[in-house]
């Protein structure tokens, strides 16, 4: 019996929905998802695993004109996702302005592999004005196949899927099939607390947070985790912890019922705040964070 097998890389401007349907196709929420911009910061991979076919999904950061260091490495991860690709997945939305970047338009025109252009959020437009952004861009991407979707409402999601399976080449699997992500129950667990902050503090704030788990302890009834905040500058520290440690004491709540909910398992979780200046414009900190 002949397997497929391929890599599937999704791809995309901040914000147009690439995690949310990147968990869609899953099953399973990978990928933080808040209105905020550049709320993923790695590549994470989400496999779909049946008998006769293998899809390792990549979701990446938006791809964004750098300003930190650490956005020139986020956007090293979308580069690495265009190379490795079998299928291209880009993202867009009905708001977006494929104007705005054409010249990534004619980079992603070059690529030999094929590539399917996502329209997402439908449920926020009607028939006629999507007709007229569909043919806007197929203007700029004459050789993709062009789908109309809403992630978030699972709204011709079901079409995705025999598409790519039509252009996945025959391989043996690349994982394990029973491996759903190349990351572990730490870099979760770290995500989980970061979406927590994107939600909770405003402006700059989350955006000079990154948290790093400590201690990840699997015991019979409960799992005790210990995890540090990494602000990069020292007033941060009180934002973060607020007036009586009340912003944190939430922060920890929130957090704690995702984590729980997502390893199924009863969590201790301790929050500690530390200062580590300017970390995201430091090569040898971006890479003892994973970046
Ligand atoms: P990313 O930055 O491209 O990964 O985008 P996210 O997946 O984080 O989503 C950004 C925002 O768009 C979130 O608030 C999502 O809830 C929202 N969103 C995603 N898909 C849809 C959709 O189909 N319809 C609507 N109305 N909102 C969506
Ligand atoms: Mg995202």
């Amino acid at each position: 019996m002949s397997h497929k097998s391929g890599f599937v890389n999704i791809i995309g401007s901040p914000n147009v929905g690439k995690s949310t349907l990147m968990n869609q196709l899953v099953g399973e929420k990978l990928s933080i998802i808040t209105s905020k911009m550049q709320t993923t910061r790695h590549r994470i991979m989400g496999m779909v695993n049946e008998k006769d076919y293998q899809i390792v999904f990549s979701d990446t950061p938006g791809i964004i004109a750098p300003g930190y260091k650490l956005h020139e490495n986020m956007m090293k991860y979308v580069a690495e996702a265009l190379k490795d690709a079998d299928v291209v997945m880009m993202v867009t939305d009905i708001y977006e302005d494929p104007e705005k970047i054409k010249d990534r338009l004619t980079q992603i025109n070059q690529l030999k592999v094929p590539v399917i252009l996502l329209v997402n959020k439908i449920d926020q437009s009607d028939q006629s004005a999507l007709e007229l952004t569909i043919e806007k861009w197929k203007k700029y991407l004459p050789k993709a196949q062009i789908l109309p979707i809403s992630a978030l409402h699972n709204m011709s999601i079901e079409f995705i899927l025999p598409k790519l399976l039509e252009w996945l080449p025959e391989n043996p699997p690349y994982f394990d099939k029973d491996q759903l992500t190349n990351k572990n129950m730490r870099f979760f667990v770290s995500e989980i607390i970061r979406e927590k902050i994107l939600i909770l503090y405003q402006k700059e704030v989350p955006y000079s947070c990154e948290v790093t788990v400590e201690e990840y302890k699997d015991e019979e009834k409960i799992t005790k985790i210990r995890a540090n905040i990494m602000v990069s500058r020292n007033s941060q520290k009180a934002i973060i912890i607020g007036h009586q440690g009340k912003k944190i004491k939430k922060l920890g709540t929130d957090a704690r019922i995702d984590i729980e909910a997502f390893i199924m398992k009863k969590v201790h979780l301790e929050l500690y705040v530390k200062l580590d200046k300017d970390w995201r414009d430091k090569d040898q900190k971006l890479k003892r964070y994973g970046y």
